[in-house]
Order: structure tokens, then C-alpha cells, then sequence
């Protein structure tokens, strides 16, 4: 297996640009750029945002498609309702996922952060509406050096309304994940939301303000646990955001025409529009760092430029350790695989577990009274039985005993449960013999289906009994 690269992994001539990376304490003025992997980038977070703001006030089949209804301890997605019962799935769906994260990271490094990762999406959002409101990277410069005016106010005021209106609405968003957004929305737009709700959609919209915000690339640097243990994760075939110093070296300026290899030049015009760009503030020439999160914005600025010199593109680029040392790199390696194959079996798995999932189901609790006597002096036990019906239409259910000789059943045994919901039944169960043969025997409960016989439920309990009367 390849060890895993060290954080700075590309030596190059000390730079001769005036902007170092920006220092935790300096203001980042980040200029916008367009190009392919902008477009990606876009298209990626319009997305996700579709999905994460529209799928919250969709409906189905006269509820929410997607609520994790907690005070029922239910989640509604698209129809089917799973419950605490089914949570596995839920486990194996977040292993799923940390895996697909780990051989992503093999083999493209930190994609996820650059194109998807809510805080990147989030302030790339910001980072937007900075620009609708303050202007491009000059404008903002300017605007932040000039003395507090009309004009300044407006511009500050526009921003961080902006910013506190997609604020809220992401905090109504995720809350309404969890509590039936409309009437949560309409309650929060009349000022009548308060309590639990009211709180979360407070603290969730401070969040999303302060993160994409005012913290912006110091969350990826300093808060985000997978920025940390990220490259020890990559090997020298992991294809990540890398400046090619064998072609740009020696860098400096020149004019467009020149025969700057005459002169001793490499690619690299050091036009630093790759810093100027990068919402964390570093330059890419000094080598793969902690702080770049893949975003490529570097890659469209420098393929720009090459255009406009008429150079080939790729001076900055996805590139392996491999090739960034004239070799070749190795698509078909045994991490990378190993991660793949775990991948497609938990996929497999999952796929067959959601399939063979069952609609019913049946827990018997005891009462906590041994037993009792009754009216005919028989000697009964009390239960107390949960039935869920996890499909989406009302059904009929029959309830007998399994296997049980001289024992009766009494209460409701025929009874129906909405669809997606769980009834609580209590029934007893009477001793037919005098005596018992067993201090404690086991009962089986079982529950069909009157109409789908197929689907039905068997449940365990006790019948405790005294042994002499
Ligand atoms: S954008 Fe390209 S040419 Fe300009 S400084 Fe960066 S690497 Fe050099
Ligand atoms: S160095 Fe390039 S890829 Fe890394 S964060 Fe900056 S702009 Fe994005």
C-alpha cells in the first residue's frame, strides 16, 4: 500500500509574489471567476440546494414526503415509515456514506469539500450575494478601507440582510425536517412560533450566519475533523488540486509574445490571479496544503490565463504525486479497491435489507402483576401488545396464540391499524387447567394479516402461573 503524502508535497522556488497566503487574522477578498470547474461547482450546489429547500414542502400521499417526526419517533420518507425498529438501516446508510467519502478521498482527495460540503456551498452563497451587494474584489477592498458613510452602510446593510435572510430560511428548513414545516413556516412568518421550534430555527439560522458568514474557511481549518485526518488518507496516486512546478518553474513576468524559455521561464506568468481567487487565501505554488479545500478555483483562473498567453492549459490542475514527478498514475490500486468493493456489498446489502424489510411488527410486553384470578377463577396473565403497520394503507390484523394447549386468549383479536401507525392493545391470556405444569412457560403471540396472510408477526412473552393452589 503507498504511504500516505506529507502535507506540503511540491518544492518550489521561494515565491516572488506580493500576496502570501492570508494569515488567520487577515480578511480574505476573494475575486470571482468563471470557468469549467466553477460551472461544476454551481451546478453541484444548485442542486443540493434544491433539494435540501424544496424536498422539505413537498407532499405525500397527504403528508410531509421527508419528516423525522420525533415526538412519534417516526421517519416519513416518500411514502414508507420506518421506526426505531428500523435504525440499522439508518446505520448502514451512514457507513455507506463514510465509505463512499473514504474512497472518494483516495481517488480525487477532497472533492467533497470543494464541490459539496454544506459550509463550502453555504459560503460560496455568501460569497455571492458579498458581490450582489458590495461589488467585485477591487469594490470590496476599496469600499472596506473607506470611512463609514451612506454608501458603505447601505452596501454592509444589503449584505448582511441577505445573509440573514438565506440564514433563516435555512434554519425554517432544517427544523422543518424534523416539524411539519407549513404550519411551522406560517407560525414563524405571524410571530406566533415559540418554544423548541422557535429556538432551533434561532440557533440553526445564527449557525448558518456566523459559519458561512464571518468564520467561512476557518471552519474547514480548524473545526472540521475530516480536513484533519483527509491526507492521511491520499497516496501518491490521489489526484488532487496541484500546481505542475517542473512546467512552471521558473516564474515571473513576461510579454505575451516573447520566447520566454530563451529567457529562462517556465509557464507560471505569476500573475497571482490563482491567489486572488482562493476563498482561503493560500497560493497553490508552494504546495498541496491543509488549508485547500479542492475547490479548483485555481485550476479556471490559471487555465484562463494560459489562454490568454496561448499556452497549453493544466499548469494548475488535478494531478496525482505520480505524475507531478514525470510518472504515471495508478487508477487501479488496492486501497482504492478495497474501499469499492466494501462499498458495492454494504450497497447490495442495504438494497436487500430495505426489500426484506417487514411490514409488521409486533412487540408483547408483560404486565408487571405476575397474574391474577378471574371472574371464573381461572388464573390469567395481563399483556400489553404495540403493533406497527409500516405499509402505506390500513390493515386488518387476526391475533391468536401459537401452539398453545390449555391456554386462552381474551380481548380484541381482530382489530385494524391505520397505515404508518402503531396501536396499543391489551389482552389476557387464562390458564384452562387447574394447575399449572411450570411456574413460567413461554407464550407465542402471533399476529396476520387478514388480508395478505403473508404478512404477519410472532412475538415471545411469559405466562407466570403459581405451581400449588
Ligand atoms: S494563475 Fe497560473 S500563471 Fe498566474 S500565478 Fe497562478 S500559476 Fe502562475
Ligand atoms: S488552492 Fe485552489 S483548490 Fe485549493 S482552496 Fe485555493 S482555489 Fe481552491
Amino acid at each position: 500500500m503507498s504511504e500516505p503524502i506529507p502535507v506540503k508535497i511540491v518544492e518550489v522556488a521561494e515565491p516572488t509574489h506580493k500576496k502570501k497566503a492570508a494569515s488567520s487574522d487577515q480578511q480574505i477578498f476573494t475575486r470571482s471567476f468563471t470557468g469549467l470547474y466553477r460551472n461544476l461547482r454551481l451546478g453541484g450546489a444548485g442542486f443540493l440546494f434544491l433539494l435540501f429547500f424544496a424536498t422539505a414542502w413537498l407532499e405525500w400521499g397527504g403528508r410531509q414526503a421527508v419528516l423525522w417526526d420525533l415526538a412519534e419517533s417516526k421517519f416519513h420518507i416518500f411514502g414508507a415509515t420506518f421506526w426505531p425498529q428500523d435504525f440499522i438501516l439508518l446505520s448502514a446508510l451512514l457507513i455507506i456514506c463514510a465509505f463512499g467519502l473514504f474512497a472518494i478521498t483516495v481517488f480525487a482527495g477532497r472533492v467533497w469539500c470543494g464541490y459539496t460540503c454544506p459550509q463550502s456551498t453555504w459560503t460560496w452563497l455568501f460569497m455571492w450575494c458579498e458581490k450582489v451587494s458590495e461589488g467585485d474584489r477591487n469594490q470590496r477592498m476599496k469600499l472596506d478601507k473607506a470611512p463609514w458613510g451612506p454608501n458603505k452602510l447601505a452596501r454592509r446593510a444589503l449584505k448582511h440582510s441577505l445573509w440573514l435572510a438565506i440564514s433563516l430560511l435555512t434554519g425554517l428548513t432544517f427544523v422543518g425536517y424534523f416539524t411539519p414545516i407549513r404550519p411551522l413556516a406560517e407560525e414563524l412568518f405571524t410571530l406566533q412560533a415559540g418554544g423548541v421550534s422557535l429556538f432551533w430555527i434561532l440557533f440553526f439560522t445564527g449557525a448558518t450566519y456566523i459559519n458561512a458568514g464571518w468564520l467561512r474557511e476557518a471552519v474547514c481549518m480548524h473545526m472540521c475533523p475530516y480536513a484533519r485526518f483527509q491526507s492521511v488518507m491520499f497516496d501518491k496516486d490521489t489526484l488532487a488540486v496541484a500546481y505542475d512546478p517542473r512546467r512552471g518553474e521558473n516564474r515571473g513576468a513576461r510579454k505575451k509574445d516573447q520566447d520566454y524559455k530563451a529567457a529562462g521561464l517556465g509557464d507560471c506568468i505569476d500573475c497571482t490571479m490563482c491567489v486572488q481567487v482562493c476563498p482561503t487565501g493560500i497560493d497553490i505554488r508552494d504546495g498541496l496544503q491543509m488549508e485547500c479545500i479542492g475547490c479548483a478555483a485555481c485550476i479556471d483562473a490559471c487555465d484562463s490565463i494560459m489562454d490568454k498567453m496561448n499556452y497549453p492549459r493544466g499548469l494548475i490542475g488535478y494531478k496525482s504525486e505520480h505524475s507531478l514527478q514525470g510518472g504515471r498514475t495508478h487508477w487501479l490500486r488496492p486501497r482504492l479497491l478495497g474501499y469499492v468493493t466494501v462499498l458495492v456489498v454494504m450497497i447490495g446489502a442495504l438494497v436487500i435489507a430495505l426489500h426484506e424489510r417487514p411490514m409488521l411488527s409486533m412487540d408483547v410486553i408483560k404486565d408487571r402483576g405476575l397474574f391474577r384470578e378471574n371472574a371464573r377463577g381461572q388464573i390469567e396473565n395481563i399483556y400489553m401488545l404495540k403493533v406497527i403497520n409500516k405499509t402505506q394503507v390500513a390493515q386488518n390484523y387476526q391475533l391468536r396464540l401459537l401452539d398453545a394447549e390449555g391456554f386462552e386468549l381474551h380481548g380484541q383479536t381482530y382489530f385494524s391499524v391505520p397505515a404508518g401507525e402503531m396501536a396499543e392493545l391489551p389482552v389476557s391470556v387464562a390458564m384452562l387447567g387447574e394447575r399449572a405444569t411450570s411456574s413460567s412457560q413461554e407464550l407465542d403471540f402471533e399476529l396476520v394479516d387478514s388480508d395478505e396472510p403473508a404478512i404477519r408477526a410472532v412475538a415471545r412473552s411469559r405466562f407466570v402461573a403459581p405451581l400449588n393452589r
